[in-house]
C-alpha cells in the first residue's frame, strides 16, 4: 500500500491549501496593525456567524469549553444546582457543568439518533424530581439539588429532537442550553414554530466551538456563544473579559476567555465557505448510504425528516468495531471512536455512583460505533473503497 493511497479520517491540510492566499492576508493584516485582541475582525466574525445562525447576538470566545461554561455561569447556574446531558459526548460539556459548580445529571440517548432521547427525560423529571408549580422550582429527590438546565448535545452534526425537549424545558422551568460544538448550519423542523430552526438559535443560549477539526475550525482554538438574550449577550461579553466593559472597571469577576482576533479573521475567510463544504458533507453521507445499502452487516445513520444533519462525523455501528478498525487501518483507511466510554463510567466522574447499565443504550452503543473518513474534499473513489473494506470485513466476520 503507497502512502498517497491512505484515506485520512479527516484532512485539514487540503481546505487551508485552497485558501492560503486569504488566510495570509488576515495574518499579515493582523501584524501591521497588531490587533491582536478584540477590533473589527472580531466584531465582523461575530456579526457573520450570527446571521448564519439566525441568532441576534454571537460573542467569540478562546473555545467551545469556554463558551459552554460562560453560558451556564450567565444564566445563573452554580452551587446548589444540577444540569441535565447525555454521557456519550465530548468531556467538555460535563467539565463546564462542574466548572460552574453544579452537579451532573445524565440521561440516556434515543437508539437511533444518538441525542437526548426526550422521554428519557421525561422519566427523569416525573420520577426522580420534585416538582414545586408555584415557584418553578424543579429538585432531584437523591441529591436535593435544583435542577436548572439542560444541555441537548447535537452530536455528530445532527440536532437533538428540540420540540421536544422544549416542551419538557418550558413545562418545568429549566434553561436549554444546546452543545452545538458539532453542529454548525445543522437545521430541526420545529413542527411548534412550522419552519426550519438553525443550531444556535432555538435555546436560551447556544455554544460552538471552531477546534480545528470541527466543520468549521480556527487554525487554532476558538469558539462562540449564540443568543437572542441581549441581557445574557453583554453578560457573556464581560464573562470573557475579566468582568469588565470598560478596561479596569470590573463589575463580576470574570474569566481570560476572548476570542483572538487573527483567529476571528480566519474563521471570517472560512465560513464563506461553509454552506459549500456543508453541501459536500452531505452529498459524501449520501454516497456511503447508497454505497452501503448493497451491503449488510453496518448499521448506518438516522436522519430523520425534520433533520438536516451537517455530518461533522459518519457514525456506522458494527459488532466487531475493534477489529474493524484494525482491518481498515491494516490498508490505511483512517477512523475514530466517538466516544469508545460514556462520561458516566469515565474515571473522572467515579464519584458521582453510576454504574455499568445505568444508561443502557449509550454503554451498547458506545461499543458498536466506528467513525468513518468524512470530510468536504472526500472523494467518490475513497468512499467506494472504504464501503468495500467494510463490507469485506462484515462478510467474512459473519462467516467466521
Ligand atoms: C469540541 C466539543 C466541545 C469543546 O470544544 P473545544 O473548542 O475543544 O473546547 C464541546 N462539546 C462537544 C460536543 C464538542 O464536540
Amino acid at each position: 500500500m503507497t502512502a498517497n493511497n491512505n484515506i485520512p479520517f479527516l484532512d485539514l491540510v487540503t481546505p487551508h491549501k485552497e485558501l492560503r492566499a486569504e488566510l495570509r492576508e488576515v495574518f499579515e493584516k493582523t501584524l501591521d496593525t497588531a490587533g491582536f485582541i478584540g477590533g473589527p475582525m472580531v466584531q465582523g466574525f461575530e456579526q457573520d456567524f450570527a446571521k448564519f445562525c439566525e441568532a441576534e447576538h454571537c460573542i467569540g470566545v478562546g473555545s467551545g469549553t469556554d463558551a459552554l461554561r460562560f453560558a451556564l455561569i450567565a444564566v445563573g447556574v452554580g452551587a446548589g444546582d444540577a444540569v441535565v446531558t447525555v454521557p456519550n459526548t465530548f468531556i467538555a460539556t460535563t467539565e463546564a457543568i462542574s466548572q460552574a459548580g453544579a452537579g451532573i445529571v445524565f440521561v440516556d440517548i434515543d437508539e437511533a439518533t444518538y441525542n437526548l432521547d426526550p422521554k428519557r427525560l421525561r422519566e427523569y423529571i416525573e420520577t426522580a424530581c420534585d416538582f414545586d408549580a408555584n415557584t418553578g422550582t424543579l429538585v432531584d429527590r437523591k441529591t436535593g439539588a435544583r435542577v436548572k438546565a439542560v444541555i441537548p448535545v447535537h452530536l455528530y452534526g445532527q440536532m437533538a429532537d428540540m420540540d421536544a425537549i422544549m416542551e419538557l424545558a418550558e413545562k418545568y422551568n429549566l434553561i436549554v442550553i444546546e452543545d452545538a460544538c458539532q453542529a454548525h448550519g445543522a437545521e430541526y423542523f420545529s413542527r411548534k414554530q412550522n419552519r426550519w430552526c438553525k443550531a444556535g438559535s432555538m435555546g436560551r443560549v447556544s455554544a460552538f466551538s471552531f477546534y480545528p477539526g470541527k466543520n468549521l475550525g480556527a487554525c487554532g482554538e476558538a469558539g462562540a456563544i449564540t443568543t437572542n438574550d441581549a441581557e445574557l449577550a453583554q453578560k457573556m461579553r464581560m464573562l470573557r473579559d475579566h468582568g469588565q466593559a470598560q478596561k479596569y472597571y470590573h463589575d463580576i469577576e470574570g474569566y481570560n476567555g476572548r476570542l483572538d482576533s487573527l483567529q476571528a479573521g480566519m474563521l471570517r475567510v472560512k465560513l464563506k465557505h461553509l454552506a459549500e463544504w456543508t453541501e459536500l458533507r452531505r452529498a459524501a453521507a449520501g454516497r456511503y448510504r447508497e454505497l452501503f445499502s448493497e451491503e449488510a452487516g453496518a448499521i448506518q445513520p438516522y436522519e430523520p425528516e425534520w433533520s438536516r444533519a451537517v455530518y461533522h462525523l459518519y457514525v456506522v455501528r458494527v459488532e466487531n468495531r475493534d477489529e474493524l478498525m484494525k482491518q481498515l487501518a491494516s490498508v490505511g483507511i483512517g477512523t475514530g471512536i466517538h466516544y469508545p466510554i460514556p462520561l458516566h463510567l469515565q474515571k473522572a466522574y467515579g464519584s458521582l455512583g453510576y454504574k455499568s447499565g445505568d444508561l443502557p443504550v449509550a454503554e451498547l452503543v458506545s461499543r458498536e460505533i466506528v467513525s468513518l473518513p468524512m470530510f468536504p474534499q472526500l472523494r467518490a473513489d475513497q468512499q467506494e473503497r472504504v464501503v468495500s473494506e467494510v463490507a469485506n470485513f462484515t462478510s467474512t466476520a459473519k462467516v467466521g
